[in-house]
């Protein structure tokens, strides 16, 4: 490896994630014990909220009156490409069954959970895009129960748009509540709402520890960190487009890293002195979360051939990925470890965000070397089935009771030795 490092992180996004554990245990203990009002407590706290929590449907019918015409158009937009690529995606997950051996047929076959909890992100942006994925997502899937739940703004509940996204893309519920306390709501089936199965959708540090803490007791699409983002760009790519869009990922936060990797010193050079401009451009808030983004987190590499560019991606696995250079096919076929990736300077990372079709909620920190991001096969369970002929079960009863004396499991023998005697009373088997 010839890797050069143009520019360097000096911070890491795991560096910070300890400190959260414990805040978390304890407002989980909390509200555990504490149930509903322990939760309200935590919501007042923390978002300053005293408002109802479940939202009614005059509740739902008073936001969506004050959602314009052209942004419901949006939203519906993203909906329909969203629901057609999860569509595909279920159709995708085929039913099986396969004769083992004669006359033993075992199966396979997905069932969605029975409720899903959606958490849609709020406390810095409005995250309408979120409801629309995890929660149509969620009903393509096939869930009975829908829960989305978005923390309140002070003073004035959930936003009206995030609250029309959710209930057209299916929520069955809608509750006013974020952070830990919405995360534990969902989880434990406080304020009448079932149980969730599932818990998906991203959040900030304290939602993930939550999710990590809870896994077991219920399901999660994945742990997320920090939103990551990596470009690919060779000498054909077009610095100024590269640098808007390490711009617009690193303003989801301080510590959002976007890393550039290109085999181009000049592409490299002209982004790294582009950048510091479009982001001193921005609007307040989004300018000091790029700025701290892009100075503590940021990295520019420079590698000698596109192998190299490949492979060095690989090893950071981003969340979302982009190609801007030549022979778009050779990337999509050599790529491998990226959350979701956009081939060509006509798309980008926002589309896919907002309104592609393809899910915005996606592996961070390196998980997509394990994982991919949120489909509709993760609010699935593949289950699988068996049933037998007689005489293949005495084929299957003479090895299980054989298998199971040699491990000293006598009671499972037992269970082939019935048949085979009921089966087969005039035959003699050892
Ligand atoms: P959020 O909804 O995740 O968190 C807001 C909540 O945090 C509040 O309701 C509050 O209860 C809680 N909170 C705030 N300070 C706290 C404290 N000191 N102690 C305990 N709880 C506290 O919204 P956010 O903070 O804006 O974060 C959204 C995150 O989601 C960002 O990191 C963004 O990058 C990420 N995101 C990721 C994706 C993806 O697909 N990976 C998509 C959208 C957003």
């Amino acid at each position: 490896m010839t890797r050069e490092y143009l520019k360097k992180a000096t911070l890491t996004s795991r560096s910070d994630a300890s400190e959260v554990k414990e805040i978390v245990r304890n407002i989980l203990d909390d509200i555990e014990a504490g149930g509903d009002d322990k939760a309200m407590e935590y919501a007042a706290k923390f978002d300053q909220y005293d408002g109802p929590v479940l939202l009614s449907q005059a509740d739902i019918d008073a936001a969506i009156a004050q959602v314009s015409d052209k942004l419901k158009a949006d939203i519906q937009f993203s909906h329909k490409n969203v629901k057609k690529f999860a569509e595909a995606q279920k159709a995708s997950l085929k039913d099986f069954e396969v004769e083992v051996i004669p006359g033993m047929t075992a199966g396979q076959k997905s069932v969605p959970v029975h409720a899903a909890g959606c958490y849609v992100p709020g406390g810095r942006y409005s995250h309408i895009a979120s409801a629309i994925m995890t929660v149509t997502t969620a009903k393509v899937a096939g869930c009975k129960h829908i829960v989305a739940c978005s923390p309140p703004r002070p003073g004035q509940g959930v936003p009206p748009a995030i609250i029309y996204a959710a209930h057209i893309c299916g929520a069955d519920k809608i509750m006013a509540m974020g952070g830990v306390q919405g995360v534990a709501a969902m989880t434990f089936g406080l304020f009448g709402l079932p149980k969730a199965n599932i818990l998906v959708g991203p959040g900030n540090q304290f939602v993930a520890e939550a999710k990590r803490m809870l896994f077991g007791r219920v399901g999660i699409d994945m742990i997320a960190g920090p939103t990551d983002s990596l470009i690919l760009a060779d000498a054909t790519a077009d610095p100024m487009v590269a640098a808007v869009d390490l711009v617009g990922q690193a303003e989801h936060g301080y510590n959002s890293p976007v890393w550039l990797v290109t085999d181009s010193r000049e592409v490299a050079e002209e982004v790294m002195r582009l950048v510091p401009e479009l982001i001193e451009d921005l609007p307040e808030v989004n300018r000091d979360n790029a700025r701290a983004a892009w100075r503590d987190y940021a990295e520019v590499i420079l590698c000698a051939d596109r192998e190299e560019m490949a492979a060095t991606s690989d090893d950071y696995a981003p969340e979302h990925l982009t190609v801007q250079a030549q022979d778009l096919d050779w990337w999509l076929d050599r790529l491998s470890c990226y959350g979701s990736l956009f081939l060509g300077e006509e798309t980008t990372v926002a589309f896919g965000d907002k309104a592609s079709g393809t899910n915005h909620v996606l592996p961070t920190s390196g998980a997509a070397s394990y994982t991919g991001g949120l489909s509709v096969h993760k609010y699935m369970k593949i289950v699988t089935w068996q049933r037998s002929t007689r005489d293949a079960a005495k084929h299957v009863a003479q090895a299980t009771a054989r298998i199971a004396r040699l491990e000293g499991m006598e009671g499972h023998a037992r269970t082939a030795d019935i048949r085979l005697s009921k089966f087969f009373p005039d035959e003699e088997f050892d």
